[in-house]
């Protein structure tokens, strides 16, 4: 149950018509919510079905209208809610499709990442503690979800902070999922650092489009802090590079020049290693 504390601080922000945000309290996760005239978009679904239920709760404040699902990204605080949104009568769910493969592959490996907010989706025992994966993918090209007198556009950009995450875009706002990371470093453990950036700036190229950018986590930001998003991790790439040129042996040698705390660099120089043969 949500204390009264966590019910009062669930206030959509309305970033555009129809479209609107909710930050769960945690890791400030933002879930979107896109009111069509037919049909409504959820994006994200929270960590387990506690979580799963305060969204949904707040969902239903907005629109009785039957909901689609989209999961930016297969990380657990994305999709672990999914099985409270089967049970509210959902049967579309959304992501890209590497991300559809991962977490069919590694959903139930992520459950013990979960055992302090989500105890009974950690043990999988109890209501709503299935893993729901999507049951549509995107690929290379976006696809148009109708809600009923517009559309919202799903579409991935290339590698970043995974290798399938997905965008989803309304007539006002871009909601980037963990590719666009705000209040805390970005989360490289399965990342590709050397692509990242890139994929930063084709979503800097999109700022005329959208008025609001919504990040997975954090404050909704403006082109300003995409833009220094992608130079510092463009540095940040050119730096490990050298430093690993200088020492092969230990590039760790490079984490204090680093623009990301010590554990997120240390994740940054090891994926920078794993993944720089693959192209992008
Ligand atoms: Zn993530």
């Amino acid at each position: 149950m949500a204390t009264k504390a966590e019910k009062t601080m669930l206030q959509w922000r309305n970033v555009g018509s129809g479209s609107h945000v909710l930050a769960t309290p945690g890791e400030l996760l933002n879930t979107g919510l896109v009111v069509g005239r037919d049909r409504a978009l959820v994006v994200d679904t929270g960590c387990g079905p506690r979580q799963g239920a305060q969204i949904l709760a707040a969902v239903r404040q907005l629109t009785e209208l039957p909901l689609i699902v989209v999961n930016t990204h297969a990380h657990y605080d994305h999709f672990f809610g999914n099985a409270v949104f089967a049970a509210d009568g959902a049967t579309e769910f959304w992501a890209h499709e590497n991300a559809a493969k991962d977490m069919a592959a590694h959903a139930e490996v992520q459950r013990p990442l979960v055992s302090k907010l989500e105890p009974e989706m950690a043990a999988g025992v109890g209501e709503n503690t299935a893993l729901v994966l999507p049951t549509a993918v995107v690929g290379e090209q976006p696809v148009l979800v109708d809600l009923g007198g517009f559309s919202a556009t799903l579409f991935h950009l290339g590698l970043g902070h995974t290798d399938g995450d997905l965008l989803v875009g309304t007539p006002t706002a871009l909601f980037a999922g963990d590719l666009v990371e705000h209040g805390a470093y970005p989360a490289f453990e399965d990342s590709y650092p050397a692509q990242w950036a890139q994929t930063l700036r084709q979503i800097s190229a999109l700022r005329h489009r959208y008025e609001f950018l919504v990040p997975g986590h954090g404050e909704p930001v403006d082109d300003d802090f995409v833009h220094t998003m992608a130079t510092t991790m463009s540095t940040a790439v050119r730096q490990a590079q050298e430093a690993t040129r200088e020492m092969p042996d230990d590039a760790t040698k490079a984490i204090p020049v680093l623009p990301y705390g010590p554990v997120q660099s240390r994740w940054f120089i090891t994926r920078l290693k794993e993944t720089s043969s693959r192209p992008n």
